[in-house]
């Protein structure tokens, strides 16, 4: 069950998703000072336009916390030409003040294949990184923490793989990019969010079949065979944060929050996905709250989602539903301090596994380019054949 956190926040009153609660920053308030960083005059006329840009989601009194290590870690990307990617989960001093590509899984999995610089800091979880090094192999890729793994990626190996392709031989394997480099490379395709239905439709046609294996989150094979009409084969794997989210959720924020806009990401559930008005990946989201503008809106997804888009539209009301990630909190700015500057820890894989998991990123990122394609809500549930 999701935490429903109510009130609207402000940096003035500290009200809503209280950002001290969220970042975390308490406890780890004295992370600058331990590696002899303070917050002098120089840093904060270094780091003033960047509050300016987090200042309706982060307390002026967490700021001096924050903005030593920013200015060194900005400092230390130009000396090691290193580049941060900051996926949407990220908390906001992440992801607006040292974050140098931001974006859901498929937006920087791009831009990993596009920048000059010879180092990359992933500011995301370990499969995020892998897929920046299977782009990218003679740079160097760094995660800041190796704990930052993720439920939906643990919960299938490369093993698994082949056996669920020796149970279905011939049917294509379409696999969300939250996967372990061995189980990427063992499949035909990959997906994200924001493209899962327009490549289960793709790998039908290319395919000639009416089946596809699409892996290993079961909600979004589920939300996906919704959309689509495709046979869908589907692992039982689940994404820890969007699973809690329930249809008695949204019908509490309804009752607490009248004409609230409610907005799903479709690794929830399929009756949430229906009681929602509009469903779509983390860029869906975001692309929908900067143009419809909603008066109040609720985000079921990642509770820093919520922070990021606030930041950037703060005239709409946020009710924050708070699921965090805990893999996504392994990454903190002194994390990635450290990872700058000890250069750790770099991300290997063996040559044959990049080799076959590029091939399937690569007919992904060969697929035209689209908008972020959002998810119908109110549909009737699909069934799909659970291996
Ligand atoms: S939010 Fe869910 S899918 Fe994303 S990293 Fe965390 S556990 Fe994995």
């Amino acid at each position: 069950m999701a935490r429903i956190i109510d009130a609207p926040l402000t940096a003035s009153d500290g009200g809503g998703c209280d950002p001290r609660t969220v970042h975390g920053t308490w406890g780890r308030l004295d992370a600058a000072a331990k590696r002899g960083l303070a917050y002098t005059p120089e840093v904060k006329a270094k780091t003033d336009a960047l509050y300016e840009k987090v200042k309706h989601v982060i307390l002026p009194v967490e700021w001096p916390a924050y903005a030593p290590l920013i200015a060194a870690i900005n400092e230390m990307k130009r000396a090691k030409d290193a580049v941060i990617l900051a996926h949407n989960y990220m908390t906001s001093e992440i992801f607006y003040c040292v974050g140098d590509f931001r974006g859901d899984s498929l937006q920087l999995a791009r831009e990993a294949t596009t920048t000059d610089a010879k180092v990359i800091v992933q500011a995301g979880v370990h499969f995020m990184a892998e897929t920046s090094k299977i782009l990218s192999p003679d740079k160097t890729v760094l995660i800041p923490d190796l704990r930052a793994g993720c439920s939906l990626a643990a919960s299938i190996t490369g093993a698994d793989v082949r056996l669920i392709k020796e149970k279905f031989p011939g049917v294509p394997v379409v696999t969300y990019v939250n996967t372990s480099a061995e189980v990427k490379a063992e499949s035909d395709v990959t997906c994200t969010s924001s493209n899962a239905a327009a490549v289960v439709e793709w790998a039908a046609r290319e395919w000639k079949t009416d089946r596809v294996i699409l892996i290993p989150d079961e909600y979004l094979a589920k939300n996906v065979a919704a959309q689509t009409g495709i046979k869908i084969i589907a692992w039982h794997g689940r994404c820890e944060v969007h699973e809690r989210f329930t249809a008695e959720d949204v019908a509490e924020l309804r009752a607490a929050h009248p004409g609230v806009v409610v907005l799903a990401h479709p690794e929830c559930p399929p009756d949430v996905m229906a009681a929602a008005d509009f469903a779509g990946s983390t860029a869906a989201l975001q692309h929908y709250v900067e143009e419809k503008r909603p008066g109040k809106v609720v985000l079921l997804t990642e509770c820093s989602m919520s922070d990021n888009v606030a930041a950037a539209a703060p005239d709409v009301d946020f009710i924050r539903p708070c699921n965090l990630c805990p893999h996504m909190k392994r990454i903190t700015l002194e994390g990635i301090y450290d990872s700058l500057a000890e250069m750790k820890h770099e991300v290997m894989i063996p040559e044959d596994v990049r080799v076959r998991a590029k091939q399937a990123i690569d007919r992904m990122l060969a697929l035209p380019k689209e908008k972020p394609r959002a998810f119908e809500t109110g549909r009737p549930a699909a069934h799909v054949e659970l291996v």
